[in-house]
């Protein structure tokens, strides 16, 4: 580190603590929204447990699926659309990515970990799905299931985001619904302290959707939709 960098850390600090309120708080308390993009390059397929203090054991992270047209791997997707979700919160909100890059080893539960060290309102997840039956389409919005002692502290706030969420989101995209579901057997989910949706984005195993999942022009109204339900439902609180 150089000089100059200790030294707009150090000013960055001090700005920080002399706008900070009295009880502590910082006055620019934007809402905290960490991104996750979904895999990585090299799948990870050592087990670990799918909650914490669980005996089911499940693969650390998995490889994900792959464009059957564009031949994209889906970590490369979700990476692209994470970093543009980024850019469209960064004014509004305060925000925590997962990662940046390819080329990292981190499980589902580190992910899940990560968000709660982060102390984030919301992660938001991004995926795209897979199908053996290529003419399946359409988006599904999963948060955390009120059925499991892992996910229930969460499952509320999460669902309530899920939906504002999908709603915007499909009206940006004009994809079909899958609908908004709970589930309660993602590590990525039982590791959770904090509230999370899971947005799988398309099915990358249908041609159309997967040549429309890369376009720039898609993958920004799926970016305007999630931050217009970030939006609304912050305005509602
Ligand atoms: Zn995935």
């Amino acid at each position: 580190m150089s000089i100059d960098r200790y030294c707009s850390l150090y000013l960055y600090t001090f700005v920080t603590e002399a706008t900070a309120k009295p009880d502590g708080q910082k006055a620019d308390s934007k809402p905290i929204i960490c991104i996750e993009a979904g895999h990585q390059a090299k799948a990870n397929l050592k087990l670990e447990p799918n909650a914490p203090g669980s005996k089911t054991m499940k693969a650390k992270v998995m490889g994900g699926t792959t464009g059957v047209q564009t031949k994209k791997p889906e970590y490369k997707l979700t990476l692209e659309v994470a970093l543009k979700l980024e850019k469209a919160l960064k004014d509004d909100y305060e925000v925590k990515m997962v990662r940046r890059t390819h080329d990292v080893n981190l499980s589902n539960s580190e992910r899940a970990i990560f968000c709660n060290k982060a102390k984030a309102d919301v992660m938001v997840r991004l995926h795209a799905d897979g199908s053996d039956n290529a003419k399946v389409t359409g988006m599904t919005f999963f948060y955390p299931s009120l059925d499991n002692k892992y996910t229930k502290p969460i499952s509320k706030k999460s669902m309530e985001v899920a939906e504002i969420v999908a709603q915007q989101v499909i009206k940006q995209t004009g994809a079909k619904s899958k609908g908004v579901k709970p589930r309660g057997d993602l590590t990525g989910f039982n590791w959770l302290k904090v509230p999370s949706v899971l947005i799988e984005m398309g099915f990358m195993t249908n041609k159309e959707e997967d040549v429309l999942m890369s376009k720039p022009e898609y993958q920004d109204k799926i970016v305007a939709g999630i931050k217009k339900g970030l939006d609304a439902y912050y305005k509602s609180k």
